[in-house]
């Protein structure tokens, strides 16, 4: 059953089609690259042409994977998948990649992205002829399991005289998607990469010695060695095969990238839209001194997400940069974990002040976002016990008001802090002397990118594509209304 339609997951997804390499190696590195992206569950399905091994587990790339592990998955062909979620089932069964037989072939999914059109998808599977309504046969949660089975049900149709067609099965289901989806798929032979019309998650091309590669971001083709070839288009399937590579069109492009990406998600040393995440950041925090300066002694981030930013703020402020905090290298994105109490626990574990620098001084904090408050308030009480005059706390993106339909999971809409307070109101509940968040043109201008070519749905509340009024994550809690008076709902 699909018990929760709107399980979110912007994950990390990598494939690699390279005979005489070590593809599930190349793949562990890949997936590496892209741990920032989900440390839920990290997985690979490898082929060698007859046979698909998928090995998978809970935990980060590297709890999950060892030489031991690495070492049975042999073949010339692979997918891998790190997944994140914050919502919804944290289990086993929605680790990827989704693996389905079909007869006496297979093939495997990893899903970066969310569909916003599931009800509609799980009705069509229960149409289908073979399957009782009521009983679609789904092992895991997952949407992305939802369109394993449809295109199982496609690829146990077509098939041609070297085997069933993964692709031709691709083009049938894809044009019934909507939402978010960049994927990676595979079966014995073919190593396929699609991304939805609007192009919501990034995935790229690459080359690498004797094959080739698709990544989630460019870092992952920089650490496995290959060379960045050009962005699977939006609205495009990419086939990789013995006789090399081509392309085609199932939709027609309308570019959406998703602008959180470059606020937050992607790493600084990815390029997205041919432009550095790192320095659209710096000029983020440039942007934000024009808009909103201050008079201070020291402007320092809020580690590491806020790091480019401020320093931009500074260069534009001619104020100078410092640390006042320190983070713990080993500890990762405390807002992934699962649930409220182990986010709150874990910001004092990830960030400690440094007395001596912060003592009676003027502070601008930097920081890129703020979701739901709960790591920044207790970073800016850190900060005034250690002695801080003043605290001007800047974003540098506008205020997060919106959910993500289309796969960020930063939780339903009574969650997020700035959902129904005004700036004055979220600088009182987090103590600041000032406030002020990145206006949105100053924002997709600092980019590089042209600014209709954005999704910016959680900062703007235009959503690109259509989200069921029924998507709970819209929902304000009316009991339990979002207010300052009441940050544990949060
Ligand atoms: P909070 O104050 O709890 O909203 O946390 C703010 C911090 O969360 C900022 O440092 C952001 O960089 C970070 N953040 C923003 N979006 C996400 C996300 N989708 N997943 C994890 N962390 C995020």
């Amino acid at each position: 059953m699909v018990n929760d339609p709107q399980i979110g997951h912007a994950c990390g997804v990598f494939g690699v089609y390279a005979p005489g390499q070590a593809v599930a190696h190349l793949t562990y590195l890949g997936l590496y690259a892209l741990q920032h992206r989900g440390q839920e569950s990290a997985g690979i399905a490898v082929s060698d042409g007859q046979t698909i091994t998928v090995s998978k587990d809970m935990g980060l790339v590297t709890q999950v994977f060892d030489e031991r592990r690495l070492a049975p998955l042999d073949g010339h062909l692979a997918i891998g998948h790190v997944r994140y979620s914050t919502t919804g089932s944290s289990s086993w069964r929605n680790a990827q990649p989704v693996y389905r037989s079909v007869a006496d072939a297979g093939f495997a999914l990893g899903h970066n992205g969310n569909l916003t059109n599931t009800v509609e998808l799980a009705e069509r599977l229960g149409m289908l002829p073979g399957i009782e309504p009521g009983n679609i046969g789904l092992d895991s949660t997952t949407d992305s399991a939802l369109v394993a089975e449809l295109i199982a049900h496609e690829y146990a149709t077509v098939s041609r005289s070297d085997g069933r067609d993964l692709e031709q099965a691709l083009l049938a289901v894809l044009p019934h998607l909507a939402g978010g989806f960049s994927f990676v798929l595979m079966d014995e032979a073919h190593l396929i990469g699609v991304r939805d019309p609007h192009g919501f998650w990034p995935l790229v091309l690459g080359r690498v010695e004797g094959g080739w590669v698709l990544a989630s971001e460019t870092a992952a083709l920089d650490i496995v060695g290959a060379h960045f070839v050009r962005e699977v288009e939006p609205g495009e399937m990419i086939v990789i095969d013995a006789s090399g590579m081509h392309d085609q069109r199932f939709a027609e492009a309308d570019p959406k990238l998703c602008l959180f990406e470059f606020v937050y998600f992607a790493r600084p040393d990815t390029n997205l839209y041919g432009h550095s995440v790192h320095a659209a950041r710096q000029r983020m925090g440039e942007e934000l001194a024009r808009q909103a300066p201050v008079d201070a002694d020291m402007v320092m981030p809020i580690p590491e997400s806020g790091i480019p930013a401020a320093q931009g703020y500074a260069r534009a402020a001619g104020i100078p940069y410092g640390d006042g905090l320190v983070k713990n290298r080993y500890v990762g994105r405390t807002f992934i974990q699962p649930n409220q109490k182990q986010r709150g626990q874990g910001v004092r574990l990830k960030l400690n002040p440094l007395p001596e620098n912060i003592r009676g001084k003027k502070l601008v904090v930097v920081d890129d976002s703020i979701v739901r408050g709960t790591t920044t308030k207790q970073v800016v009480q850190m900060l005034r016990e250690a002695g801080a005059a003043e605290v001007h706390f800047r974003v540098s993106s506008p205020p997060y008001r919106w959910p993500c339909s289309y796969g960020m999971d930063t939780g339903s809409r009574s969650e997020l802090l700035a959902a129904d307070l005004s700036v004055g109101e979220i600088r009182d509940f987090l103590g600041v002397d000032s406030l002020a968040y990145l206006e949105l043109d100053r924002l997709t201008t600092a980019t590089g990118a042209s600014a209709d070519s954005f999704c910016t749905a959680c900062l703007s509340g235009h959503y690109p594509v259509p989200v069921p009024i029924s998507d709970s994550k819209l929902a304000l809690e009316i009991d339990a209304p979002a207010s300052p008076a009441s940050p544990a709902s949060r």
